[in-house]
Order: C-alpha cells, then sequence, then structure tokens
C-alpha cells in the first residue's frame, strides 16, 4: 500500500471517529422523553425484563445499547490509527495477509482478511 492511500484510510478513519464522537455527545446530552414507547422493536417478553429492571426507561436501555455500540467501534478505529503508525495497516491480524483493498475501503477500520473474518464467524 503506498502513502497516499494510507492518507486516504487515516483520513476516513479520523472523519469516521469524529462523527462517533459527536453521536456519542449527542446521545449524552439527549434527555429522551419518558413513556415515550414509539419506535420500540423489543417483544413483549424483553419489555417484561425491563419493567422488572426497575428505574431503566426502554429509550435508555436503546441509547446505552448504542452507546455501547459506538464505544466499541471508537476503540476500532483507535486500533486501526495506531496500525497506520506502526506500519501494520491493511494486514490480517490473525494470519498477516494483506486484508483486500474493497474491504478495506467499506471497512476501514478491519483487522481480519475476509477469510479469517469468516472463519471467526462460523466459530
Ligand atoms: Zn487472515
Amino acid at each position: 500500500m503506498n502513502a497516499s492511500e494510507l492518507d486516504g484510510f487515516r483520513k476516513a478513519l479520523l472523519e469516521e471517529k469524529e462523527r462517533l464522537n459527536s453521536a456519542l455527545e449527542n446521545l449524552q446530552t439527549e434527555n429522551p422523553g419518558v413513556d415515550d414507547e414509539e419506535g420500540s422493536e423489543l417483544s413483549a417478553v424483553e419489555e417484561a425484563h425491563l419493567a422488572e429492571a426497575g428505574s431503566l426507561t426502554l429509550d435508555r436501555e436503546i441509547d446505552y445499547t448504542l452507546e455501547e455500540a459506538t464505544h466499541e467501534s471508537l476503540k476500532e478505529i483507535e486500533v486501526a490509527l495506531e496500525r497506520i503508525e506502526s506500519g501494520d495497516f491493511g494486514l490480517c491480524t490473525s494470519c498477516g495477509a494483506e486484508i483486500a483493498s474493497e474491504r478495506l475501503e467499506a471497512l476501514p477500520w478491519a483487522s481480519l482478511c475476509i477469510e479469517c473474518k469468516r472463519r471467526e464467524e462460523r466459530g
């Protein structure tokens, strides 16, 4: 991978990082309406479980999950940026093969090549 390609991925990662950080800020400052159950996609069983859990509103629970997922994505982006610095970017962390550029363009933070990813998903 040449320097300008690498630079393009660095830029994409930094942009995504910024986007996620502001999304996170919105999640944290947003005050979800109480008892607003519109948009709920939880099953009756899950709703009952949440009600049992007490003070958490459905909206807050959904925000929390979203927040967790956003934190996870940010971590992946941080790791990818570190890999750009260390010169390991674009190499599969499992088998060391080069990750296909189409895959990196879609997911610049991908750390596994498609074969290893498929293997991981099969378990
Ligand atoms: Zn691999």
